[in-house]
């Protein structure tokens, strides 16, 4: 049986980490006033472009983590999370311990990364 509680703590603190990382990210993204997206102007400093892109990368990174993270706690409301997505079996405790948002069980994701190539 799984610990909900653990791993639901375990979720809400990690979502708690990247909402805070994401807020961090667009105060130290030099292009933070603007509206998110890419402007490029003459005279633009290379550096803080670069920097820029990282940023935008970084965050949408960040926030797909969310989303799935959001997933995951809206999975427990419904109680179903824990539950394989394709396969509809249990995840793996010790799968779930190391990532708590996995929607597939270990079989599956083997699977889908072979079918990736
Ligand atoms: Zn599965």
């Amino acid at each position: 049986m799984i610990n909900f509680k653990i791993v639901k703590s375990k979720i809400e603190k990690q979502r708690e980490v990247i909402i805070a990382r994401i807020k961090r990210l667009r105060k130290d993204d030099p292009f933070s006033t603007t509206d998110r997206a890419l402007i490029v102007e003459p005279g633009t400093d290379a550096a803080q472009l670069y920097g820029h892109e990282q940023a935008v990368v970084l965050e949408n990174q960040l926030k797909r983590e969310l989303k799935e993270i959001e997933a995951a706690l809206l999975k427990m409301k419904k109680k179903t999370y824990g539950i394989c997505e394709r396969c509809g079996k249990k995840i793996d405790l010790a799968r779930l311990q190391v990532k708590p948002q996995a929607i597939y069980c270990v079989k599956c994701l083997k699977e889908i990364e072979t079918k990736k190539g």
